[in-house]
This record gives C-alpha cells, structure tokens and sequence, in this order.
C-alpha cells in the first residue's frame, strides 16, 4: 500500500513522538500508531498518510446529493472518499468507511491525475470530496484539487469543518463550494454526539466566507439530541448576524442508524417548524432535507 510522507508544515516532533497540527484534536502519535482519525502514521519519527492514493469510494452522484443547491444545479460530480474520519459521530451513515483505516478496507489506487482524468473523461464540471471526511486525506485532495484547476474542473469539499485555519486558508484557492455540517449549537453535545467541539467549525465556515468559497450549511435535526428549539435559534441568529443570511441551509431529517440506531426519526412537522424559525432569524435559503 502506497505511504505519503507529509510535509513537515503539518507536524512537530516530541521525542520519538509526533504531533499533527491538521486538524483541532492535535493528536499526539506514538511510533507506528495513528492518530484519531486512523489516516495519519508516524512512522520511524516521520508522519506519513494512508490515504493517499487509496480512495475506498468513487462515485458519479447529482449535485444535490452532497447537497448543493446553489452550485452546478443540475450536473453530476466525480465523487471520491477514502478512509477515515477525524469525528466519531453516532449517528454516522458510512460508519463502515468513516471508521476504519485504508489498510484495513478495499481500496482503490488512484494518483490525482488519475481521478482528474476519471472526472474528463466522464464529462463531469466538478469532484467532490465527501462520504467520509476530506480533511483526513487532505494531502490527496490538494493535489487533486489543483490538478482539477489546471484541468478546468470545479471542487467540493463536503466537511465537517474541523480543520485548523492554516491548512484551510492554503486550501481555499483550490476550493470552489463546500457544504459544511452544523451539527447544533451547544459545545457539550458536539462533544458527546462527535468528538469535537464547537468553535472551529464556526471558524471554519468565517474562513470559508473570507476566501470566497461558495457554501452551503446542513444541520441535522436528531430527537433528544440535537432538536433543541433554543440551540436551533442561537444557530439561526449567529448565521444571520455572521454574514450567512444568504447561505444556503438545509435542514435534514434524522432517520435511525448506527449508535442512534434506537432513536425515532426526526417528526415532519419539526423539521418544517425549524424551518420557519431559520427565515424568521434573516435566513434567506432554507432547505428541509431527507424528507
Ligand atoms: S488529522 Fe488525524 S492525526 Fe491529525 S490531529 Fe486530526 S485526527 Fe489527529
């Protein structure tokens, strides 16, 4: 399998250890042990990615599925996920990819120049990089997404935000949309439902705005979890204070899975009350999604 040493930008030796500063958990990286994310080995002193090279899912889906309303509407994108994610959320739909290792699963071997020529040759605008985390094969889908510029394609990142600002801002000349996931407003539940915590993502969607990266928000609404009116309306209020009043939001029904598996669906009924709430709060483009 093939190992892509990263660049030293993105990590700091502590003795025979290793610390990745990619994303906010800054794991710190026994020899031969990966980080949370499953994805990034420190090997002999050296970090190294397993997901380079080796996406586990390539597929051609509509636009709207990543969801991107206000994006290509109508096309088809390249869609490409490996391994791996830096969240463990519970109720998590490719819990199958999302939490295991390139090593561990099927996989493909495919350079970046492989996948652009894919995307050509399939006639697609854009490649996406979703279904599981992108930013735990960050490596990969820079250089994709600036063979994908050379080349005229259009990039989606399909994230849940938790970067930090550095590898973000390099990234966002390579980015032309994403869709961020807003799991809720209250830090102790994104703790508990994610393993993450709150702020960055809320840094991460500014970062976005200030590079002039078109996205788009999604925000799931779980009963007992995240359906809290107050949470929601705190939500709505800092997007329209922060410059997101014309941000697209999809709201999107839970359905039982994974962890959650013993939780009811999301009501109807609350999905389209929390939309009301979201365009009284100054929100321009609200969506009620999985519906
Ligand atoms: S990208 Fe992976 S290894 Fe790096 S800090 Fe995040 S979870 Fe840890």
């Amino acid at each position: 399998m093939y190992l892509h040493r990263i660049s030293e930008i993105l990590w700091s030796r502590k003795g025979d250890k290793i610390i990745c500063s990619l994303c906010p958990h800054y794991c710190v990286i026994p020899k031969g042990k990966t980080g949370r994310c499953r994805t990034r080995i420190n090997k002999n002193g050296v970090l190294y990615s397993l997901a380079y090279g080796n996406p586990c899912s390539v597929a051609i889906d509509p636009v709207e599925k990543k969801p991107l309303y206000h994006f290509l509407s109508g096309s088809q994108v390249l869609s490409i996920a490996t391994a791996g994610c830096n969240f463990r959320c519970l109720n998590c739909q490719n819990w199958t990819i999302s939490q295991a290792s390139s090593d561990s699963i099927d996989h493909y071997d495919l350079s970046p120049g492989q996948i652009v020529n894919m995307a050509l040759r399939q006639k697609v605008p854009s490649i996406a990089f979703t279904y599981t985390e992108p930013t735990v094969f960050y490596e990969y889908m820079f250089d994709i997404a600036v063979k994908a510029h050379e080349n005229g394609l259009k990039t989606i990142m399909v994230s849940n935000g938790y970067i930090n600002p550095a590898p973000l801002e390099a990234l966002c000349p390579y980015m032309d949309a994403a869709n961020i996931d807003l799991k809720c407003f209250d830090d102790k539940m994104y703790r508990y439902l994610t393993g993450g915590k709150l702020q960055p993502v809320l840094d991460t969607l500014l970062a976005l705005q200030k590079a002039g990266v078109w996205t788009e928000i999604t925000h799931l609404v779980i009963p007992g979890l995240t359906d809290n009116p107050v949470w929601f309306e705190s939500m709505c209020r800092w997007l329209a204070e922060n410059g997101f009043a014309s941000t697209p939001l999809h709201i999107s029904r839970f359905f039982p899975t994974y962890k959650l598996a013993y939780l009811p669906p999301t009501p109807l009924e609350q999905i389209m009350r929390a939309k009301e709430t979201a365009q009284k709060c100054g929100l321009r483009f609200v969506y009620p999604g999985n519906i």
